[in-house]
């Protein structure tokens, strides 16, 4: 066997569709000393953390905290949860993500009626709502706010206002969409929600924000089976996470990488959530002007592109690997691939979190300028 020694990563630069970077004030917190998980300190940093992510929500929710597991878990929370076998949920679908939520509701045997638009373009809300119309026995309607295989921004607004108007539970995917761009948990309607903590939010990979408004709970609550999933089951978790003192064993929290959430969300709350909004915003155009000079072009249409995920499209003869393996190699820069029905026709360029600034802006578009001076 080789000789063994601990592992040393380069630092790069993470700009592609997440993991992004993870500030030093973060990975100080990660390395602070282990407490037990019913250590009431501990369980003091669980209420403020759940108050932060109230916060970074616009919510009120008093279910709101994070799953220890990564954001795919948390979407696979919501459906687990809310749905019961042979519960009707309609599922727009306008990426990878939108597809994956299909999956989800298939495999809690839920009948599934999926509004397809094409991939880079956003769900169009007209579509909801005929749909509700001809399926009146609608449960829930479930769509992703930001698609990161894409860079297309859905109207969550909108789309949760229509769903609404049919009394139909709400469940939105904001992994990418937490603290980059405006979402509002309360204002906007929505019954249930997820996210992650290596996209906007700049923490280490691995936890799942979550908040449920008290109509989801009120049906989580009333369910007629059991939900299948016996670690995601939310009547068991809230025993942990729950209101107050009082809390039982029911897995051990990932101790450590909750410290690290709770700086990255005092981070945000430092900066101010609209703050943090803004910047995107601002740093995004800073890349597209750059992108611009290279002669390149932006692959969403300006009304309904994401500012923190920035689909390129790739020029024509361009060797779509090579690009991104200089980049890597003598840049130490990532930047994303294209996915599925974009493979190889796009970059995905992130601007998330504390990796939105314009010195990154900066760095990629001089790196891309000498990796196509080739
Ligand atoms: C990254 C991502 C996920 C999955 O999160 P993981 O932490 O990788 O499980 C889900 N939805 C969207 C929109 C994402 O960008």
């Amino acid at each position: 066997m080789s000789q063994l020694s601990s592992f040393i990563p380069q630092k790069r630069t993470l700009m592609g569709p997440g993991p992004s970077d993870v500030s030093q004030r973060v990975l100080d917190a990660l390395a602070r000393p282990t407490l037990g998980h019913l250590d009431p300190a501990f369980i003091g940093l669980m209420d403020e953390t759940k108050t932060l992510l109230q916060e970074v929500f616009c919510t009120q929710n008093s279910l709101t905290m994070p799953l220890s597991a990564p954001g795919s878990a948390g979407m696979e929370a919501m459906f687990v949860n809310l749905l019961e076998p042979g519960d009707k949920v309609i599922v727009c679908v306008n990426g990878v993500f939108g597809g994956r939520m299909k999956e989800n509701a298939i495999r809690v045997g839920a009948r599934v009626v999926t509004i397809e638009d094409p991939w880079g373009e956003q769900t169009k809300p007209e579509k909801l709502e005929k749909a509700l119309k001809d399926n009146p026995d609608t449960k829930a309607v479930a769509f992703v706010h930001a698609e990161t295989s894409t860079g297309v921004r859905n109207d969550a607004k909108t789309l949760c206002a229509i769903a609404k108007s049919f009394n139909c539970l709400t469940i939105v995917d904001a992994v990418t969409s937490l603290a980059g761009i405006e979402l509002r948990v309360d204002d906007w309607n929505i019954d249930a929600i997820y996210s992650g903590t290596q996209k906007c939010l700049s923490c280490v990979p691995g936890l799942a924000p979550i908040s449920f408004s008290d109509t989801a709970v009120e049906v989580i609550k009333s369910r007629k089976t059991l939900v299948q999933s016996w670690f995601l089951d939310m009547n068991l978790v809230v025993g942990y996470w729950g209101e107050g003192q009082k809390r039982a064993y029911h897995h051990t929290a990932p101790v450590n990488s909750v410290y690290a959430l709770h700086e990255s969300l005092l981070a945000v709350h430092e900066e101010g959530l609209e703050n943090s909004w803004a910047r995107h915003a601002r740093v995004h155009q800073s890349l597209k002007s750059g992108l611009e000079e290279l002669g390149l072009k932006m692959a969403v249409d300006e009304a309904y592109r994401l500012p923190q995920l920035n689909s390129v499209l790739i020029p024509e003869g361009v060797d779509d690997a090579q690009i991104r393996s200089t980049l890597l190699n003598e840049f130490n820069l990532e930047i994303g691939a294209g996915l599925g029905a974009l493979a190889s026709k796009v970059w995905r360029i992130g601007l998330m979190g504390t990796g939105c600034t314009e010195e990154n802006v900066e760095y990629c578009v001089s790196a891309l300028r000498s990796a196509l001076n080739r």
